[in-house]
């Protein structure tokens, strides 16, 4: 018999892995990852996640070789890459967890043109087209749609990884993760990564440490100086651990901290169901007036542009919020709401601009839940509240108590207290060596909305 491939993409573990289970009760198997950079296109794994990735498969093949196998590595597009290896072994077979970016659906069709390709549920609560109405359709919108999945809900116990996975007689070629250079050396800008543990055991490390958080996480969890929210996205996002292993370890607890956190899973659910159902989420607006917006373009809104990148706007939280990604490659996400909607509605550049930015480096970037949320603050999402709900950064600061967290990331003001910062927000001149405010809040708000009028005309 030969050896069967199992293909791992977002779903970097060993247990409660369906596609490695049927894998390994067929006899021998090679386990697989492919950087595949052409196949995704603009959407090819950015530099920060880069830096997760080599951390993650380095955990992987270490937990691989536990188990008295291996993980071989390719580069290249990925239906070629699968159809040499098939070719170098015999192979015909491959298993896979079901994928729904755009990128691998179509790398799926060309796969199962060539072999034998067996598809596993594994990195959702349910597969986005089992949650449907009662007539069969899809749903886009959140609040029914998530009542319709908590139906189903709790989904089927975790499964145990195998104890043993047998090798092939022989392995194939396989590259080496250091050659990949996924890591930044000249300059390492991720040296501030730190606290993070790519790989299945960090990932589990991480959820013990946040379960007693639990209990207060609705209370807690928009507050960015608060220790309230798992910090597990990456960890979701490259498969390191499931949303249900994640819902059965908090038990039978339906506290309002707990049903807040799962309702959270579910908007991670939500924007792969909207990305399963609109390929072009990332690229185009879900409601498609939005496409004639008339956006800033030109040196001016370059230059806005790069001032937001670099955490230099004059609005405190604006600018702590984009210097804590840069720096550590995540961002709270109340922050995470109060910088786009800043770059959408008051310097009214393109979401799709931000939304490559956080693509770029976040940790978590993530098509399903970057597309829905960037097209959520923005107003242009199918299920977003009407583009017209400007977010105030100054009145956010205040609310959610945000003095020592933008302390901690912008020291230039960081002697100020808590009300001087919140009226430090967009207020020239308020502290030497501080920039000036790339424009007034008034001034920002009364623009956005004569272009909101000009597109409803
Ligand atoms: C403009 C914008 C862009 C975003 N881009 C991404 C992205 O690329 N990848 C990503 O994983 N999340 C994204 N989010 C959602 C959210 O900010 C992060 O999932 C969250 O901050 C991760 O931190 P956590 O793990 O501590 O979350 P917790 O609060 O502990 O939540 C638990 C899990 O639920 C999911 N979740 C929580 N909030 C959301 C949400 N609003 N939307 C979707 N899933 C959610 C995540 O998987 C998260 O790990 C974005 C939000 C905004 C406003």
């Amino acid at each position: 018999m030969p050896p069967t491939i199992l293909w791992f993409r977002q779903d970097l573990r060993v247990s409660d892995h369906p596609a490695l289970v049927a894998a390994a009760a067929e006899g021998a198997v090679i386990p697989l990852y492919i950087l595949d950079d052409e196949g995704p296109g603009r959407w090819a794994i950015g530099g920060a996640q880069r830096w997760w990735l080599d951390g993650s498969l380095a955990a992987l093949d270490a937990s691989l070789r536990k188990r008295g196998s291996r993980l071989l590595l390719r580069r290249g597009r990925a239906a070629e890459e699968l159809a040499k290896i098939c070719g170098e072994t015999g192979s015909n077979r491959i298993h896979a967890t079901r994928c729904y970016e755009p990128w691998w659906k179509a790398a799926d069709k060309q796969v199962a043109g060539a072999a034998e390709l067996v598809l596993h549920d594994g990195n959702y609560l349910a597969a986005p087209d089992s949650v449907t109405n009662a007539g069969g359709g899809r749903y886009s919108v959140y609040t029914p749609w998530y009542r319709k999945l908590l139906e189903r809900m709790p989904p089927a116990l975790p499964l145990a990884p195998p104890d043993h996975i047998e090798a092939p007689e022989q392995w194939p070629a396989s590259e080496s993760l250091s050659d990949w250079a996924l890591k930044p050396t000249n300059p390492d800008w991720a040296q501030g990564f730190t606290g993070w543990q790519p790989g299945e055991k960090g990932a589990w490390r991480a959820a013990r440490d946040w379960m007693p958080l639990a209990g207060d996480y609705k209370a807690n969890r928009d507050f960015p100086s608060r220790p309230a929210t798992s910090r597990l996205s990456p960890h979701l996002h490259f498969g390191e651990l499931t949303p249900r292993a994640l819902w059965h370890a908090l038990g039978e607890r339906d506290d309002p901290g707990v049903a807040c956190y799962r309702s959270e899973l579910g908007w991670r659910e939500h924007g792969i169901n909207l990305v399963d159902q609109m390929p072009g989420y990332g690229d185009w607006p879900g409601r498609e007036r939005f496409g004639t917006l008339a956006w800033r373009y030109g040196p001016e809104a370059d230059s806005d542009f790069a001032a937001w990148t670099r955490g230099r706007t004059g609005y405190p939280v604006v600018d702590a919020g984009m210097r804590e990604l840069w720096q550590t490659g995540w961002m709270h996400n109340r922050v995470r709401m109060i910088v786009a909607s800043f770059l959408v509605k008051h310097l009214l550049i393109d979401w799709r601009r931000g939304e490559r930015w956080f693509w770029d480096t976040l940790l978590d970037a993530d098509l399903g839940s970057n597309a829905m949320n960037w097209q959520y603050v923005a107003g242009t999402g199918v299920d977003a509240p009407v583009f017209s709900r400007i977010m105030s950064p100054i009145l956010q600061c205040e609310r959610f108590a945000m003095g020592d967290y933008v302390r901690s990331f912008v020291p230039e003001i960081a002697h100020l207290s808590d009300a001087e910062i919140v009226a430090a927000h967009g207020q020239d001149a308020a502290v030497a060596g501080y920039p000036a405010p790339l424009i007034g809040h008034q001034a920002a708000r009364a623009r956005a909305l004569a272009v909101w009028e000009g597109l409803r005309d």
